[in-house]
């Protein structure tokens, strides 16, 4: 009996999963769901516009899907277009890679005031996702920035902010985000973490990266850092670097400070000020008019029980049937790679599980969602849409992306 499975998410936890499904079980049936008209996940509305090398893994991503051995559903939400039920019913397996994709919140007063934005927020806006609010005005205007974290997501923050436009060349950031960033009145970015210099999950890559901006000069007080010899590694070295070339001047200074915690956000009608706790435990007060938070991000999974963010599981099993994979099942950490390794495992343990029981699977799925009037695309007008935002790329750019889900689904066919 052929057997059906179902990937709800084109992440790369989906993809990678949906891939080793349909290798190991020859002649079954795998497809992918994803709610928005194009794959890909974060790596396409995540990933920074100028870091096109990462983004580069959709060629990688993308072969199944185009061996006609996966389908895609896309431009269909689970729990909107379809439930979770429903897919029990048709397919054999379903398997949950719907990433993590709320920001975690900080918890203290004035998170909710214009100006306090979470990374998530943030980078589905600089990426041009369909689910973006309009940050235009808010980053527009940012002199003071305060950047909450210290991950490499605070870091692909801080360079965005601070990249001169013609260091966007290569990438595909959207021209009006670029106008945007282009016209900020930004001085200072400071770079807050809780803990020391030495406790950072910082990549040396990407923090040295801060320390070949045309106009900006990181900078951090020598005190602020281990003694010589006290502690040493790749991030600890890039950071001394930083801390002895810290007296030049620059249009903008990204300033990092260890050992503060945020105590409140402040301001009238919109932020002001970040009231900080510093390494004494002393209180201290910022100016700032944006803030953005990069602490991490929770799943969604209405229905299902979130243990510490993400889905209750038991090595990616559920429920009977009902697995999860990536960030859905641990949480937002690891990089894309991770990724890989545990979707390949969760597909051998639904290989190991399966019983197909001869269910109705896409064709079903393609039924039900065309009796809802839902317009799904599939592999083939996602490739037309891909195909319309590179020739839509303007000089120095990869590509133009579409900003709506409606300008996307108006794309015809190939
Ligand atoms: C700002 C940022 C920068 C990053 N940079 C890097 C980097 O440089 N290098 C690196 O290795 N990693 C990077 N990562 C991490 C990497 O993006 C993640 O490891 C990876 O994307 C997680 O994969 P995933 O498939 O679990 O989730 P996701 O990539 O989030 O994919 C989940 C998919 O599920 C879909 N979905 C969600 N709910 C539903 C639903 N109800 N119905 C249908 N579809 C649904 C979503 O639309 C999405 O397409 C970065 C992450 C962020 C946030």
């Amino acid at each position: 009996m052929t057997a059906a499975i179902a990937v709800v998410g084109s992440g790369p936890a989906g993809l990678y999963c949906a891939e080793r499904l349909a290798r190991e079980l020859s002649g079954a049936r795998v497809d992918v769901i994803e709610r928005w008209p194009t794959p890909f996940g974060l790596v396409r509305g995540g990933v920074a516009p100028d870091h096109q090398v990462t983004k580069s893994i959709t060629r990688v991503l993308d072969r199944p899907l185009g061996l006609g051995r996966i389908g895609f559903f896309g431009n269909v939400e689970v729990g909107q277009d379809v439930s979770l039920d429903e897919l029990a019913g048709l397919y054999d397996a379903v398997v949950l890679a719907t990433g993590a994709g709320r920001d975690r919140r900080l918890g203290v007063a004035g998170e909710d005031l214009p100006g306090v934005v979470g990374s998530g927020d943030m980078v589905a806006w600089l990426n041009g996702r369909p689910d973006a609010g309009d940050l235009a005005a808010v980053v527009g205007r940012a002199r003071s920035v305060v950047i909450v974290g210290n991950g490499n997501v605070a870091l692909d923050m801080a360079r965005l902010l601070a990249k001169a436009p013609a260091e966007f060349a290569g990438s595909d950031l959207d021209p009006g985000v670029a106008a945007v960033l282009a016209s900020t009145p930004l001085r200072t970015i400071s770079i807050l973490g809780r803990r020391s210099a030495a406790q950072t999950a910082f990549s040396p890559i990407e923090l040295a990266e801060l320390g070949q901006l045309a106009h900006a000069l990181p900078q951090l007080e020598p005190t602020d850092l281990p003694l010589d010899g006290e502690a040493d590694d790749p991030v600890l070295r890039v950071l001394r670097d930083f801390a002895s070339t810290s007296s030049g001047d620059a249009a903008v200074r990204i300033q990092f400070r260890f050992g503060r915690q945020v105590l409140a956000f402040r301001g009238h009608g919109r932020l002001e000020a970040v009231e900080i706790a510093g390494p004494d435990g002393a209180a201290d007060v910022m100016a700032a008019d944006l803030v953005v938070t990069c602490i991490g991000y929770h799943a969604e999974a209405p229905g299902l029980v979130l243990t510490d963010g993400h889905l209750a599981n038991s090595d990616g099993l559920i429920a009977p049937g009902l697995y999860v994979t990536g960030w859905a099942r641990r949480g937002p950490s690891g990089t894309i790679a991770t990724n890989r390794a545990e979707a390949h495992e969760v597909a051998r343990r639904i290989v190991a599980e399966l019983v197909p029981a001869g269910r109705a699977g896409g064709v079903g799925l393609a039924a039900l969602l065309r009796d809802r009037g839902i317009d799904v695309v599939d592999w083939a007008r996602w490739k037309a849409i891909d195909a319309a935002e590179l020739a839509a790329a303007t000089p120095g750019r990869v590509r133009t992306k579409f900003r709506s889900a409606a300008d996307m689904l108006a794309v015809p066919g190939l």
